[in-house]
């Protein structure tokens, strides 16, 4: 089968699946900022969430552009990605930089569906966007290491089994370089609540499950670091470079949602004796929509394809996820403004995508980061932090 056919049939499966899961289940969710157990089971069962785990482990083993379609099409569906994006993301790091037996311990049971990879721990209320001044410590002590600190936005937490921690093993002045002293570990979040671990939500304007997480002497068994001790900033930023072309692939999704949603309903209602969408003042606000998502829609197709081909894709996963964030935040307000009143009525569902998308142009990055990025790293301009 050719590659596009495979695709094209993943889209269809994932459309086919999200049909069980309309609008009413979000958002009676939404209203009680409940996880979407039932839709992650679904996805789950069907091998979705582990798309990016090789064969021999139990995985579906596709490429980055299957898990692209798969995100999109969640999206697109009207769906919430958000509440399992993590999973296909943090994989990358275990994945290359795990150890065999680490490998062999957590993702045949990730794959199965038995184990729970969804938490990500980097960012602390003191640091934010500034990573490497992070102040949650991991000591060595024997065959553990002890952890002290705090996460903050540490999403699904609660619905996780395993968290890839990133904390400082070596004090900042003592580390070998600027980017050193930091380690990644897999914390078994199951072994570790009530010991050490407190975990507490965050409510958001969105159902995002997020949470701020508190470790007190929080033991971690030493096998559990990945890689070596004090390189693991450099094993983040890799997978860091596919969780921007995911979140740019759900931002496509959404956008697509937006943009469909208006052409209809601009087609259907009656003002003034006609289509609302015979316009200009309402049909060009859609085309320029659509114009700007299919132009973020190319660039994420060429970072997921630099991304599988295994070579350095760091801009281009930023100008992705920059682009098609902006996308889809325009044209959830051109879906808004299209549908006049109704565009806040719960039952549309805008207003809760609305709120759902906004997100991306601050997470997992926010525009001006990927902006400095663009001008330092591409443009050579001078380092401004
Ligand atoms: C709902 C939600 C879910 C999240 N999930 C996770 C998660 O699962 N795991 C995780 O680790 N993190 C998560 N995050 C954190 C997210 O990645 C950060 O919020 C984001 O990176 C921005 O960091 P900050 O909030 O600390 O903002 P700050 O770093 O405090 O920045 C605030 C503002 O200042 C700007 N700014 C800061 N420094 C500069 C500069 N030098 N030049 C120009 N502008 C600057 C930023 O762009 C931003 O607009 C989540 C956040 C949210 C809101």
């Amino acid at each position: 089968m050719s590659e596009s056919a495979e695709l094209a049939q993943i889209r269809q499966a994932v459309r086919g699946l999200c049909a069980d899961f309309p609008g009413e289940y979000w958002r009676a969710l939404d209203r009680e900022r409940a996880y979407p157990d039932e839709f992650v089971a679904a996805l789950t069962k069907a091998g979705f969430l582990a798309a990016l785990i090789p064969e021999e482990y139990g995985g579906s083993g596709l490429t980055m552009s299957a898990a692209v379609a798969i995100m999109e099409e969640i999206q697109a569906s009207g769906c919430n990605g958000a509440a399992c994006h993590a999973q296909m993301y943090t994989m990358g790091t275990l994945l290359r930089h795990g150890s065999a037996e680490q490998k062999a311990r957590y993702l045949p049971p990730i794959a199965r569906g038995e184990l729970r990879l969804q938490a990500f721990g980097v960012t602390e209320p003191t640091s934010g966007t500034d990573t490497l001044s992070l102040r949650t410590t991991a000591m060595r002590d024997g065959a553990h290491y002890v952890v002290n600190g705090q996460k903050i936005w540490t999403s699904r937490a609660e619905h996780s089994d395993l968290m890839l921690l990133l904390a400082r093993t070596t004090a900042r002045e003592q580390a070998k370089s600027r980017t050193g002293g930091l380690s990644v570990f897999i914390v078994d979040m199951r072994q570790a609540k009530g010991h050490g671990l407190t975990v507490r939500p965050i409510r958001t304007m969105m159902n995002h499950a997020t949470t701020e997480v508190f470790f007190e002497d929080m033991r971690v068994p030493a096998d559990n670091l990945i890689g070596n001790e004090g390189e693991g900033f450099r094993y983040i930023l890799s997978g860091l470079n596919a969780e921007r072309i995911l979140v740019a692939a759900e931002c496509i999704g959404d956008a697509k949602w937006f943009i469909n949603k208006a052409a209809a309903y601009a087609g259907e209602r009656v003002v003034f004796g006609r289509p609302i969408g015979q316009n200009q003042g309402v049909q060009f606000p859609i085309a320029r929509s659509y114009i700007a998502m299919r132009a973020a829609e190319l660039m994420v197709h060429e970072a997921a394809a630099l991304y599988e081909a295994g070579k350095e894709c760091g801009a281009e996963a930023n100008m992705a996820k920059h682009l098609a964030a902006e996308a889809s935040w325009a044209a959830a307000d051109m879906c808004v403004q299209t549908h006049g009143g109704f565009g806040f009525a719960e039952e549309f569902d805008i207003e809760r995508k609305f709120r759902e998308t906004r997100l991306y142009t601050v997470a997992p990055i926010s525009t001006n980061l990927v902006l400095s990025y663009i001008a330092e790293h591409v443009l050579g301009l001078p380092r401004s932090y």
